[in-house]
């Protein structure tokens, strides 16, 4: 999300994010069912044509970050991606 800035190579691409033009509350659904569910796939479908979505999953991979939805995948989606990569 555009809304933490650690670094200039971070800004760019975050500068570029679709999700600029979105409420950010979007992609911090308070869960992934019911209401957030909804929230959810509408944050994800913001992502799948977003021009940074690589740029941003490695970043939240990398980070480790665990709130939101960030390049496509949700906190459980990229715990799942973590876990295969230590896995390997
Ligand atoms: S992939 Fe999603 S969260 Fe990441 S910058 Fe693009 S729209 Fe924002």
């Amino acid at each position: 999300m555009t809304a933490i800035l650690s670094d200039a190579n971070t800004a760019t691409w975050m500068d570029r994010g679709a999700c600029r033009s979105e409420d950010p509350e979007l992609f911090f659904p308070i869960s992934s069912y019911g209401d957030g569910e909804h929230q959810v796939r509408r944050a994800v479908s913001v992502c799948h044509d977003c021009s940074v979505r690589r740029e941003c999953l490695s970043y939240a991979l990398a980070e480790r970050l665990q709130d939101g939805v960030w390049g496509g995948l949700t906190e459980q989606e990229r715990l799942a991606v973590l876990r295969r990569e230590r896995a390997r």
